[in-house]
């Protein structure tokens, strides 16, 4: 759990390979603020994830972060991984469910909270280069129910994150209310680097020092994990930047580029290993990005593990 400013760290420390283009505003409705004793923020996410595993039978708590009324933000599902939040919209996006009831009539938001919403939204629109606007950060209500396609509000939606969310749920609200609040925000703040990936590649050793130069010497910052895939920004003499804002560099003996591609199936079959008679052992879903660590005829392992699919329904730019 953190409160704004150490969550700022956290999420500009994480490396995070899924892609993120979205950034999702939902309210929980219930739980609510009298469900909120003030210091239950465990017991509530914990109930929440009960309710998403055990009675939808979902692999894990639908959102990435809940933020609570005092302010506090609370991790969920991992970043890696797709949330179960908006239906049709949740490929590529952050999830975040803000406790409350904010219709009309509903909770009326503390402070503490309104500055934690802003906040982190802003630390997750530098931390993830977004564009700030109502393209990519979105509210539940604009996404029909039924087809998963934006809608604006028409058709059958839910009126999440609440009729009186940062002065209402349309599109022109946020536009007027919630979109300039997070401009303002990163006012002052300089913009990412123009910097652009070079190419994408995965650690082979089991830990793997992150210095703050291109040397042995440089200071260790972290280590990143055997199989993480990294951004290669920059390379000098065989060392390799791995931030696009910051001096992150790795040793390059111990990256092993891998070309990265979209699946282009509703459904992608994940097997053990390279034939169709390996048991399957999970699926991805279409726009799915991944990474190849191996090629072997027409089936790519797209994981340090055994995992593999069938190349011809990934494509590759
Ligand atoms: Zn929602």
């Amino acid at each position: 759990m953190f409160d704004a400013a150490e969550f700022d760290q956290w999420i500009k420390s994480q490396n995070i390979a899924r892609t993120v283009l979205y950034i999702q505003m939902h309210h929980t409705y219930i739980p609510a603020y009298e469900h909120f004793k003030g210091n239950n923020h465990f017991e509530m996410q914990r109930g929440m994830q009960h309710v998403h595993k055990v009675i939808n039978g979902w692999s894990d708590i639908a959102q990435h972060f809940t933020i609570f009324p005092d302010g506090k933000i609370m991790t969920g599902r991992s970043l890696e991984r797709t949330p179960s939040c908006i239906y049709g919209f949740n490929t590529h996006s952050i999830c975040i469910e803000n406790i409350g009831n904010f219709d009309e009539g509903g909770d009326l938001m503390r402070q503490e909270q309104r500055t934690g919403i802003i906040k982190a939204t802003t630390s997750l629109v530098q931390r993830f280069n977004t564009p700030v606007n109502t393209d990519r950060i979105v509210y539940h209500h604009w996404f029909d129910l039924r087809t998963g396609e934006r809608t604006n509000g028409s058709g059958s939606t839910k009126s999440c994150p609440g009729t009186a969310f940062f002065g209402g749920n349309k599109v022109a609200d946020a536009q007027a209310n919630f979109i300039p609040l997070i401009r303002t925000a990163l006012q002052g703040i300089p913009p990412a680097s123009p910097l652009n990936v070079q190419f994408y590649g995965s650690v082979t050793a089991d830990s793997l020092n992150v210095r703050n130069a291109p040397a042995p010497s440089g200071k260790r910052l972290t280590a990143a994990e055997l199989g993480s895939i990294l951004r290669v920004y920059e390379i000098k003499n065989n060392w390799y930047r791995i931030s696009a804002t910051k001096n992150e560099w790795v040793f390059g003996n111990f990256v092993q580029r891998v070309e990265r591609g979209t699946v282009n199936a509703d459904s992608l079959n994940v097997r053990t290993g390279p034939a169709v008679t390996f048991r399957k052992v999970g699926s991805v879903k279409l726009n799915t990005e991944v990474f190849v660590y191996e090629t072997v005829g027409d089936w790519i392992r797209i994981s340090h593990d055994q995992q593999w699919v069938n190349r011809k329904l990934v494509t590759f730019a």
